[in-house]
């Protein structure tokens, strides 16, 4: 009997150690329905939806280049590329790479866009070494290494307040920290056939499951970066809502509507605030439940 060749032995080991990880953040979290590709689409103005159908991603063109706001599992680089392709704009003129939090199903795709664009990438202080060690930073998924992703540097660390000018676009960066330590939520407002519309890309507030923020917390600090981002999303008043999940601002309704409606479709200042005090109140239940 022959022995197993070394590399397909060291295979072998990274998978059995990776197989019971993948199975976990499968449980956790669905995540072959996140690969699911989708049509891409025109949100409003310059707004753009090229995200698959759970993960949201969304590209700002402008004259002067475009912006790419997050970008779904890694495995999913092809499939956003192709959106952006469909709606006729050009990889290379992708010139800013942002992100809203440095999880892996939000920013898989970086590395390989970095690459294949030569955006730069902004990130927000507190998510780049999460970034730079592909997720092993993790305050909950640092042993996961299914939750683990390609790694990707950031050109120019930003802080809160920081706006982002490019053809007559102007992104301005808000921390909403907790879920990650550097989550930000972009705003900016936009025109959409004469008429303006505020816009937000909200960062997360979700907690996933493992988080604590009151005996040995997560990380130190966390509980109030929580409510720090609550009270920063709550002053918002935006038309239209956009978040890193789809099902988080009903795309697929709103989507359907615009077809005959246009971006009036996605106006919903009340799902907004609907969807801000559902995530507020479960976070306020599970601080209670720890003490
Ligand atoms: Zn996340």
């Amino acid at each position: 009997m022959g022995g197993m060749p070394r590399a397909c032995a060291s295979l072998l080991a990274v998978l059995l150690l990776t197989i019971p990880a993948l199975a976990t953040v499968r449980a956790q979290f669905d995540t072959q329905a996140w690969l699911v590709p989708t049509e891409p689409l025109r949100i409003a103005g310059p707004v753009h939806y090229v995200g698959t159908r759970e993960l949201a991603a969304y590209l700002i063109a402008t004259p002067a280049g475009h912006i790419l706001i997050d970008g779904a599992l890694p495995a999913s680089a092809g499939d956003l590329e192709r959106s952006i392709v469909a709606l006729g704009f050009r990889l290379e003129d992708v010139k800013v790479l942002l992100t809203t939090q440095a999880h892996f199903d939000h920013v898989g795709t970086l590395a390989q866009l970095k690459a294949r664009t030569r955006g730069r990438l902004l990130v927000m202080d507190g998510d780049q070494t999460l970034l730079a060690s592909g997720g092993a930073t993790d305050y909950l998924f640092a042993t996961t290494p299914g939750a683990h992703f390609p790694p990707v540097t950031a050109d120019e660390v930003i802080h809160d307040g920081h706006r982002v000018t490019l053809g007559g676009v102007s992104l301005q960066a808000h921390l909403t920290p907790g879920h990650t330590p550097g989550t930000t939520t972009w705003t900016t407002t936009i025109a959409d056939h004469g008429k303006a519309y505020r816009v937000v890309f909200t960062g997360s507030t979700g907690v996933n499951s493992g988080t604590r923020f009151v005996k040995d917390p997560s990380y130190p600090g966390i509980l109030q970066d929580y409510r720090k981002a609550f009270r920063v999303l709550e002053s918002l008043q935006p038309d239209i809502f956009l978040a890193a999940h789809s099902g988080q601002f009903d795309l697929a309704g709103k989507r359907a509507r615009a077809a005959t409606e246009g971006a009036t479709a996605f106006v919903d200042p009340d799902g907004y605030r609907r969807a801000l005090a559902t995530s507020k109140a479960t976070f306020e239940r599970l601080v209670d439940a720890e003490r």
